[in-house]
């Protein structure tokens, strides 16, 4: 990376154009004119390449230090694809906690579909990884920080034991961003990412990408992008370039104020535990600090003590923090994981995993910090 990250993420994956266009424009063309058959100007049906979705995709190999990016119609579709590598009855060992949807696509679809058998393990258990990874393991899955609960898995000693048998390392980076964490440096072999997130930031966009660490595997992800075809569309492509010009302000100002937030929320009467890699009560704390030097982002996840009412009481009394499914966006969410983002996870694995009804997932907005505090109060004292 010849540039600070900052610079980079303003001019990724663009040059002005013939025109002079300062943003790439929208090709919405779903063809392209030929000179003769098979004579193209590189593009040939909107599927299989379009040049605005090539800007998004080239910014994201850019950012992520990748030979090749991907953009998708949603996270989910660039999971599934990437799933795609994998030869039926494959073994995956996954590290839990994960996205309620991935869990779904693992277990529900994949299972089903393709033979898919997926082993999970505690994202901070290392003797249960090597345990766990064996020679006919063929992908270690991932999510830094994990989704509710924050954990932090240390991803040298992840690849250190799947590419010691050969398999591959897939980490769902979505939480952390480019600006806080550069998979692919420690020898990941693909970063996902829901660019519904932070990536797009502005929650008008649902989007996925995947960027892969070696020209192989872009060749391989490559012809499984046009051949399943879940590939995002030219707007949204635009759209997510914006966002990304911002992506290092706006990850700066959601870990100042997440990092603000989770100190407050930590010394209040009414809470049991906050969960953030910023806290130097996390378990992993130490780890979180040299993994992500540049702050831990923008997710805290807070148990109440209250009982199912007092938790609906809170959620009702905050006005700026808006109840809803998703995060990464500038404005602040909550989200009450048992009854929304992770229902779709039995009720007794949601439990042994720590997802319990009184758990909040704050998406930490880029507001004012004296507003966000002043929010959480009233519902505290709703309770
Ligand atoms: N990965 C993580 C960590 C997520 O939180 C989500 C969605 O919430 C996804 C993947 C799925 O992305 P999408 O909703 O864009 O399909």
């Amino acid at each position: 990376m010849s540039h600070q990250f900052d610079t980079l993420s303003v001019h990724a994956g663009y040059v002005p154009d013939a025109t002079g266009a300062v943003m790439p424009p929208i090709y919405m063309s779903s063809t392209y004119a030929q000179r003769a058959p098979g004579e193209h100007s590189g593009y040939e049906y909107a599927r299989s390449g379009n040049p605005t979705r090539g800007a998004f995709e080239k910014a994201l190999a850019e950012l992520e230090g990748g030979a090749a990016g991907f953009a998708f119609a949603s996270g989910l579709a660039a999971m599934s694809t990437v799933l795609e590598l994998l030869d039926a009855g494959s073994e995956i060992v996954a590290l839990d906690d994960l996205y309620g949807g991935a869990w779904r696509l693992f277990e529900r679809v994949r299972n089903r579909s393709a033979g898919l058998k997926t082993r999970y393990v505690a994202p901070d258990d290392l003797p249960a990884l090597c345990e766990a990874v064996t020679p006919a393991t063929r992908l270690v899955w991932l999510e830094l920080p994990t989704n509710p609960l924050l954990k932090v898995a240390d991803l040298a000693a992840v690849v250190e034991v799947a590419h010691s048998v050969g398999a591959l390392v897939v980490v769902d980076a979505t939480f952390a961003t480019p600006y806080l964490l550069r998979p692919l440096e420690y020898g990941v072999d693909i970063v996902l990412h829901s660019v519904t997130k932070y990536l797009n930031g502005h929650s008008d966009v649902i989007g996925g990408a995947a960027i892969v660490r070696t020209p192989e595997l872009a060749e391989r992800l490559g012809y499984l992008q046009n051949s399943v075809g879940g590939v995002l569309d030219p707007f949204s492509s635009f759209m997510a370039i914006r966002g990304l010009r911002t992506l290092a302000l706006r990850m700066q100002r959601h870990s100042s104020n997440a990092q603000s937030v989770a100190e407050w929320l930590a010394v209040q009467g009414s809470v049991e535990h906050v969960a953030y890699p910023g806290l130097p009560s996390h378990p992993q704390h130490e780890l979180a600090k040299r993994q992500f030097p540049r702050g831990y982002g923008g997710i805290v996840s807070v148990w109440l003590k209250a009982d199912d009412a007092g938790v609906r009481r809170f959620i009702a009394a905050l006005k700026v923090f808006t109840l809803a499914e998703s995060l990464g966006g500038v404005e602040s969410l909550l989200n009450l994981p048992w009854a929304m983002t992770h229902a779709s996870i039995p009720e007794a694995d949601r439990v042994r995993r720590g997802i319990t009804p009184n758990l909040l997932r704050l998406s930490v907005g880029v507001e004012h910090i004296d507003d966000l505090i002043a929010d959480l109060r009233a519902g505290f004292a709703a309770i």
